[in-house]
């Protein structure tokens, strides 16, 4: 029988991805051969992690109001990529391909799990394309079902603006997600982005 105190640990710890109760045990085990400031250490980045916010223009991963991307006039602020989520922007960053700003949409549309249009940042997006500074909208959901669609749902409502709408195609496997495709193909893909409207 586990002292509380590593039952608690693991529980916890065993909810993150790839780590199943297993692997909890073992890393809790090895933590506890370490002197106590290099336990505590652990426990300290995971507490920095809790000061990150999220920018109030793209929805990015940000340690402060604005994020360095949004705040960066190097950036090309007329070409918007659009994503589902913050990790894809490292991702997409990763190849050093894309050169203009970000929209994170927070998820992509899926009526089976109850996510429509009013529970992703669609209004947000639509006060960013409405400002006339955006050409082109670069869509980089996954090429899921789910991507796809919200992919086709964002090219209809904003047909009225003049915005020339790009997606990526090549490259990527369909029914498979950015933060699974390789590097090459993913910078192929986006250099190669395809006009869809
Ligand atoms: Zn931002």
């Amino acid at each position: 029988m586990f002292l509380k105190e590593l039952q608690n640990f693991i529980q916890i710890f065993s909810q993150l991805p790839g780590i199943g109760e297993k692997s909890a045990r073992r890393i809790a085990f090895y933590l506890l051969k370490l002197p106590k400031e290099d336990i505590l250490k652990f426990s300290d980045t995971i507490y920095e992690l809790t000061k990150i916010q999220f920018c109030s223009v793209c929805g990015n991963f940000s340690s402060g109001s604005i994020c360095e991307i949004c705040s960066n006039p190097e950036r090309n602020h007329e070409l918007l990529c659009i994503v589902e989520y913050p990790s894809d922007i490292y991702v997409i960053e990763s190849t050093k391909e894309f050169k203009g700003t970000y929209h994170v949409l927070m998820g992509a549309l899926s009526p089976i799990d109850g996510i429509g249009p009013e529970n992703l940042r669609i209004n947000e997006l639509e006060q960013r394309l409405k400002s006339g500074t955006i050409h082109e909208c670069f869509i980089a959901t996954n090429p899921t079902l789910e991507g796809d669609a919200t992919a086709d749902y964002l090219v209809k409502k904003f047909s009225y603006l003049p915005i020339v709408f790009t997606r990526l195609m090549h490259g990527i496997t369909t029914g498979s997600t950015l933060e699974f495709a390789d590097k090459y193909s993913l910078t192929l893909s986006i250099k190669n982005r395809i006009r869809i409207a």
